[in-house]
């Protein structure tokens, strides 16, 4: 068996739907499937509009909401020959959106929207989505049945970015799989409490799903198909030059996400490393493409560098006092402080002079991190032992990655010579010791520049 997950922009309408179907149900003949659907491309960001907009007492929520319902009411309108089957599957939607409408009310009415109640907004999207296409599927004559994978992924409370509790979930996707009558259409994105409480994945976070259904079922493999050709040594976007590259190892498949590449969501490989299952990402647009395969086997190639990716909207903390030098302690408050209050460090470096610390969050967390840290180090600061901590905004995070880069001299003076040359400023650099993945900080002006210059600089004329 087989997992297939389709991103929303493979799903965004009624034509893609129809498109997706019949790879999937071609599959399907030599294969049996179990398929995982994300929700149309921008509901989810128009859900999370909706309850901002709810929470912020504007009633514009509902016109969103009106746009989600036309949609999948267009979609539905075209999927079924049956114009009963169009009406019974809206019937079946709108009860939901009268249920999604009457939540952002109760946000609108109390004024806050936790992110608990964040999760059950965002859950919408698949729900809604997955029970269209699973109608659709059985309407071509094939048996499907739908799923919410609330009933079957088990999440500590961790709302936006739940953790997932494999011991609980794998034998609850097992039994559901094994039961179900026809093709499993499964819910990407959101899981449950042990209470029952909605949670969600993260953001991308239906392709975790895919590789979590196919871990616990042994499947032969996962495959996450998106409307790129697979992954490439850099966003497409903003390289012009990058390729795709055919196979990449499980760790610079988890580095590259991690920095930004959204074509897979970094947990993605956390399952599949243990049970040694394949994850091929393939293209909509262009399914005879072979894409790439990300496993633990994959063979070494001569290339320096695997790819580039960035972060947008980072800030860089610095703090810097002559105080720090020798004295110990102040690293671990500095961080424990931020962790007290949710934020995620994404890079870290510290001159072995002591004489500052610098680190990189995102942008909208700055301005608490450097209230937490003026209160955590007031003393420090009333005695001058640290003199500053300094707030540097619109910055960007590049990470050049890639296995090869271990135990080969010369990568950062390449990399740097490299900036250096197209008059690009970096504002800090980290390396971990395991040579996977040199980072630096930039300003967000330089962005698009940077990753064409590293990119030319490492891969320039790869592309075939
Ligand atoms: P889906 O809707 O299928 O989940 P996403 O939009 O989440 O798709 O991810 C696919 C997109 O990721 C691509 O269209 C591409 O623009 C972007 N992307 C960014 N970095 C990379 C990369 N290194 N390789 C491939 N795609 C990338
Ligand atoms: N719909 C969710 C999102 O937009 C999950 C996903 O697409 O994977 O993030
Ligand atoms: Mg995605």
């Amino acid at each position: 068996m087989k997992v297939m997950k389709f991103g929303g922009s493979s799903v965004k309408d009624a034509e893609k739907i129809k498109h997706v179907s019949s790879i999937a149900l071609n599959a399907h003949e030599k294969e049996p499937v179990v398929l995982v659907f994300s929700a149309m491309k921008g509901i989810t960001d128009m859900l999370i509009e909706a309850a901002e907009k709810a929470e912020n007492g504007d009633p514009g929520y509902r016109r969103l909401v009106e746009e989600i319902k036309q949609r999948q009411a267009e979609a539905a309108a075209k999927l079924f020959t049956e114009k009963s089957d169009a009406e019974a599957i809206m019937q079946d939607l709108d009860q939901l959106l009268n249920n999604l409408t009457d939540i952002l009310h109760g946000v609108e009415l109390v004024k806050e929207c936790t992110p608990r109640t964040m999760d059950m907004i965002m859950s919408f999207g698949e729900r809604l989505n997955n029970r269209l296409i699973a109608s659709y599927i059985e309407s071509t004559g094939t048996p499907a049945s739908y799923i919410d994978a609330r009933t079957i992924i088990t999440t500590d409370a961790s709302h936006g970015s739940a953790k997932v509790d494999f011991e609980v979930s794998y034998p609850k996707i097992r039994k559901a799989i094994d039961t179900v009558e026809g093709i499993a259409v499964v819910t990407g994105f959101i899981a449950s409490t042990p209470k029952g409480i909605t949670t969600t994945l993260g953001r991308n976070g239906s392709d975790y799903t895919a590789s979590l259904l196919g871990a616990a079922i042994d499947a032969s493999s996962v495959e996450i198909w998106t409307d790129v050709d697979g992954v490439l040594s850099a966003d497409p976007r903003l390289v012009e030059n990058a390729y795709v590259l055919p196979d990449v190892s499980i760790e610079d498949a988890m580095e590259l996400s991690y920095f930004g590449a959204e074509v897979i969501h970094p947990y993605t490989m956390i399952p599949a490393v243990d049970k040694k299952i394949s994850i091929y990402i393939k293209n909509t647009l262009n399914p005879s493409a072979p894409g790439t395969r990300i496993a633990a086997d994959i063979r070494k190639n001569s290339l320096p560098i695997t790819g580039v990716a960035s972060i947008e909207n980072a800030a860089l903390i610095n703090i810097e006092g002559g105080g720090m030098l020798g004295h110990t302690g102040v690293a671990s408050r500095v961080f424990s402080a931020l962790a007290e209050i949710d934020i995620n460090i994404i890079m870290i470096s510290q001159a072995s002079s002591e004489h500052s610390i610098c680190m990189v969050c995102r942008e909208k967390e700055a301005g608490r991190a450097v209230l937490a840290l003026e209160a955590e180090l007031e003393r420090e600061l009333h005695y001058r032992m640290v003199q500053k901590i300094d707030l540097v905004k619109e910055l960007e995070i590049i990470a050049v990655v890639g296995e090869n880069m271990k135990g080969t001299p010369g990568i950062s003076g390449k990399l740097f010579s490299a900036l250096g040359n197209a008059g690009i400023n970096v504002l800090a650099i980290a390396q971990g010791s395991s040579e996977r993945n040199i980072s630096f900080v930039i300003h967000r002006s330089d962005r698009k520049e940077a990753l064409n210059v590293v990119h030319a600089a490492f891969l320039g004329d790869q592309k075939k």
